[in-house]
């Protein structure tokens, strides 16, 4: 071959290799940092997001599917806890059983790449039509297969044998650890928010659920009201019956409050026995009422304890209001100003008896059917 050809073919060789490498340079660069946004996601969302359409983009394929197990159903639980549902991610499939994954994936533990055979492999994609070839990536957690990454793409050559996986199972093992990881930190920060005792959220949540409330009843001009439910006398049932039978007791009174509460309603235990609730879209008159309800359901019937005695418990209520419409930087205030004034009211109903609701704002007389029953 002359030589002058062979040069020029060279040359072609090399500018087809460097282009070759400088596309994965680029394709390396671009999972970088999908690797990095996976490792810093903060919430379950992000992280399913990251793994769903993140990877679809950074892949830049047709199909993504994501398979889940979740035979306890964990996972969706968390989700409904952050507000979403499996509706909010249409890549992602949560299955109770992985045979659903065909069987040949079943043992799989590292990547496996190859043609798209239908309908053999229908059911690892959503929507299979005009899928070629396709990468599986098992993701594993102590041999264990805990869910499926699946690409599918268009071009028969895209995922083919040959093709190296060390990659693929590096990204795959990253998913599977920062799932692993995310899970666990939801359930830690869920139980950081939530009372054990009465399963009632507590003051944390509270604290979080109110700025958030204000700047809603801000946005739409709703009031906000509050409820402070302190229980009467209760450091004497712990001295007659015993701290155990205490516990017995703030457990019932949690489940009466929350039998006449509607599912927007926040309730907490802000602490010993004094519980504090949130009550959005909600008038004085109504949280008045709702407060009402609340006093005849703890003393209407006696509580039942352990050793076979009942005892009768009452609670004082302190009610407040507030209609937000102040800027966002008094929203802290606002806040602080209306745990205080129920807080304060709920005082006053202790210094009036007791088992009796008192609200703010002195220059309104209390409506007629509140505190009017037999006590
Ligand atoms: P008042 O009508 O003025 O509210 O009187 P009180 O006795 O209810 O109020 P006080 O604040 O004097 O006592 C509250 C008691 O609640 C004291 C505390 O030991 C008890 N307590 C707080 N948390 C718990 C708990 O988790 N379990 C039990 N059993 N008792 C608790
Ligand atoms: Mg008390
Ligand atoms: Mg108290």
């Amino acid at each position: 071959m002359d030589l002058k050809k062979e040069n020029r073919l060279l040359h072609a060789r090399l500018r087809e290799l460097t282009q070759k490498a400088q596309e994965n340079q680029e394709t390396l660069g671009r999972f970088h940092a999908r690797e990095l946004e996976l490792l810093g996601a903060e919430t379950l969302p992000e992280l399913l997001s990251c793994m769903t359409e993140g990877l679809k983009t950074s892949f830049e394929i047709e199909s993504l599917h994501l398979m889940l197990h979740d035979p306890n159903h964990e996972i969706r639980h968390l989700l409904y806890k952050n507000g979403l549902d499996e509706k909010a991610f249409p890549l992602l499939e949560f299955v109770d059983d992985m045979v659903t994954v065909n069987p040949r994936f079943q043992r799989l533990r590292s990547p496996w790449l190859g043609s798209f055979l239908s309908p053999e492999y229908d059911l690892l994609f959503s929507d299979p039509a005009g899928i070629e070839s396709i990468a599986i990536l098992p993701m594993v957690r102590h041999n264990r297969l805990i869910g499926s990454i699946n690409l599918g793409s268009s071009e028969q050559s895209r995922f083919s044998r040959q093709l190296a996986t060390d990659f693929l199972a590096r990204l795959a093992t990253i998913c599977s650890v920062c799932l692993e990881n995310t899970v666990n930190r939801e359930h830690i920060l869920i139980s950081g928010l939530t009372d054990p005792l009465t399963e009632l959220h507590n003051r944390r949540y509270l604290d979080r659920r109110l700025d958030e409330e204000l700047a809603r009843a801000g946005r739409y001009r709703q009031p906000l009201s509050c409820l402070f439910i302190d229980a009467d006398h209760f450091k004497q049932i712990n001295d007659t019956y015993g701290h155990q039978a205490g516990d017995i007791v703030l457990r019932e009174l949690a489940n009466r409050i929350r039998s006449q509460l509607r599912a927007s309603d926040i309730a907490t235990r802000f602490g010993g026995e004094e519980f504090a609730l949130l009550l959005p879209q909600t008038c004085l008159n109504e949280a008045l009422m709702l407060a009402e309800r609340i006093r005849m359901e703890v003393n209407s019937q006696p509580i039942p304890l352990d050793n076979g005695s009942t005892l009768q418990l009452s609670v004082s209520i302190g009610v407040s209001e507030t209609l937000p419409l102040s800027s966002k930087s008094q929203q802290k205030a606002d806040g602080q100003r209306l745990l205080a004034n129920a807080d304060q009211a709920l005082y006053t109903a202790k210094a009036n008896g007791r088992n009796r609701i008192e609200y703010h704002q002195t220059d309104k007389a209390l409506p007629d059917e509140i505190n009017s029953s037999e006590r």
